[in-house]
């Protein structure tokens, strides 16, 4: 049996080096004449669902790069459970610690987008994934051991599972000497952030955009000037090495003993951007896996982020190995 084709939550040891946890979340979009009122019902012109969930997202963008990459994260027992695992397995992501939980739905999110402006109004609903606290997590795991296996070297972390969780798994695995990853996406209100704050020393590479690095650090993040500002007050919080993304404007790259610096994006014409930020970071560790250097692996994530706003959709915009130009092979 492959590596993806191992059952799902069977309590095996993710035999591989990238390990993602977070939210597994199934994305049901509505596209609509107008936003609905207050007591109307109203017909959808078009309806489309999708998969989706910010660490799903990096590992499926890792998975379909060729990564040898394992999700730990939770479902339900419904439909939608089992139709996300077989997406997983479809991109080349391991499910042994992906767990289906009984008497609770899939993470959902329910999308409402109007047709003429593009606004959006979005309900969501984590369910299986709210229940992921660090009780469940370390009893289904026998501690971690299952997904911080022999082959484990890199863990990514994002904001959407129960904060608590995400920092006892960071922890954990900085004790144990494993290269970690934290996207604190989406940004952290501000008791998140407080609670945070504090364990900035365990990440290896702090992850954020815009308007997270404007949380974490007050900073009005709004240029390029103020990035590289935030970024170096995010090392200062103990954080090893931080990347700052700005969307079309590129990144930040700031580095234990070097001065932050900005690096471009490449200009495209984007269609859409939604699960860009996820591409990158998913892109960057596969890289970082391969042995490149930060700057290397954020330039070609730069470049498979880029091909990704160029297409509709998120985890279906993601490039695979054949699809990408020869130089980032
Ligand atoms: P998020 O999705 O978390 O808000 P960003 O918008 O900062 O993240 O985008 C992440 C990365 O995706 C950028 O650093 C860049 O590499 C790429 N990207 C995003 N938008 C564009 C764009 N309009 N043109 C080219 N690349 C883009």
């Amino acid at each position: 049996m492959s590596a993806a084709g191992v059952k799902s939550g069977n309590g095996c040891i993710a035999d591989t080096p990238i390990v993602v946890v977070g939210a597994c979340f199934v994305d049901y979009v509505a596209y609509v004449d107008h936003l609905p009122q207050v007591g109307e019902s109203l017909r959808c012109r078009s309806f489309s669902k999708g998969f989706g969930g910010k660490g799903s997202n990096q590992a499926v963008c890792a998975g379909r790069l060729g990564a040898s990459v394992s999700m730990v994260g939770a479902v339900g027992t419904d439909g939608d459970g089992a139709d996300y695992i077989a997406n997983f397995q479809r991109n080349g992501v391991q499910v042994s610690n992906v767990y289906r939980m009984e008497n609770t739905s899939t993470g959902l999110a329910m999308i409402f987008v109007d047709s003429t402006t593009s606004h959006n109004e979005i309900v969501f609903s984590p369910n299986a994934t709210g229940a992921l606290t660090v009780d469940y997590l370390r009893k289904q795991s026998d501690n971690y051991n299952n997904f911080f296996g022999p082959k484990c070297r890199y863990i990514i972390l994002q904001n959407e599972i129960p904060v608590e969780t995400t920092l006892d798994v960071l922890k954990e695995a900085h004790t144990r000497g494993i290269y970690t990853v934290f996207n604190a996406a989406p940004a952290p209100s501000t008791d998140e952030v407080a609670v945070v704050k504090p364990f900035l020393s365990y990440v290896s590479l702090f992850c954020v955009n815009e308007v997270e690095a404007s949380m974490i650090t007050g900073i009005d993040v709004k240029d390029t000037q103020s990035a590289i500002l935030a970024t170096e007050e995010m090392q200062k919080l103990g954080a090893h090495s931080v990347v700052t993304t700005l969307g079309g404007n590129g990144y930040v790259i700031g580095e234990k003993g070097k001065p932050p610096r900005h690096l471009p994006s490449i200009t495209v014409k984007a269609v859409d951007s939604t699960g860009a930020g996820d591409c990158f970071v998913g892109a960057m560790v596969f890289y970082l896996s391969m042995g490149k250097s930060l700057e290397e692996s954020c330039k070609r994530a730069n470049m498979i982020a880029a091909i990704s706003v160029q297409r509709p959709g998120t985890q279906s915009s993601y490039p695979t190995l054949d699809e990408l130009p020869a130089e980032v092979k």
